[in-house]
């Protein structure tokens, strides 16, 4: 038991030691971290992202299906957040869902949040990034295991970095 806690705990530390060494969290002298948010205006938005990235990330926009160069992508590596690059998804939970869309079915620590989204006029889970509010997309209960989930992301709102590289 006692070996189970300390595992579960040095795992959950890598975690966190990995985002401090990206500076995307503080620690402070207790040992309690918050990340760094990144706030910017819809003016500072434009100059970093591209017009289709501007229109998903900050105003939830959706790309076309099969459009995204990262459909295709099967070398492992981290997805991350296009307008802060928080690391978002690990390419060991995506899977190809055939809706034209990069599908996942987790994502990482300390990633994402959700909110309930009625713009369709049905209800539809949104997913944002948790440091720059920025709209990734949408997750459903129909993926595969072992959570049954299925994160279904623009693309446009992802960069991808190989671990090879
Ligand atoms: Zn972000």
């Amino acid at each position: 038991m006692q070996t189970r806690r300390s595992l579960m705990k040095s795992s959950l530390s890598f975690s966190v030691l990995s985002l401090l060494a990206s500076g995307f969290i503080d620690q402070n002298t207790a040992g309690a971290t918050t990340l760094k948010k990144l706030s910017l205006t819809d003016a500072e938005w434009k100059k970093r992202l591209t017009p289709q990235q501007f229109q998903v990330l900050r105003h939830d926009g959706t790309e076309h299906s099969f459009t995204s160069l990262l459909l295709h992508e099967t070398r492992s590596g981290i997805f991350a957040c296009a307008g802060c690059a928080l690391p978002l998804f690990s390419s060991t939970t995506k899977f190809d869902s055939g809706t034209g869309w990069p599908s996942f079915w987790r994502a990482l620590d300390h990633a994402i949040v959700t909110k309930t989204d009625m713009s369709l006029g049905y209800e539809r889970t949104a997913v944002i990034c948790r440091r720059c509010d920025g709209h990734l997309g949408h997750v459903f209960d129909d993926g595969p295991k072992p959570t049954g989930k299925r994160f279904c992301m623009n693309g446009v709102a992802l960069t991808f970095r190989s671990a090879a590289a």
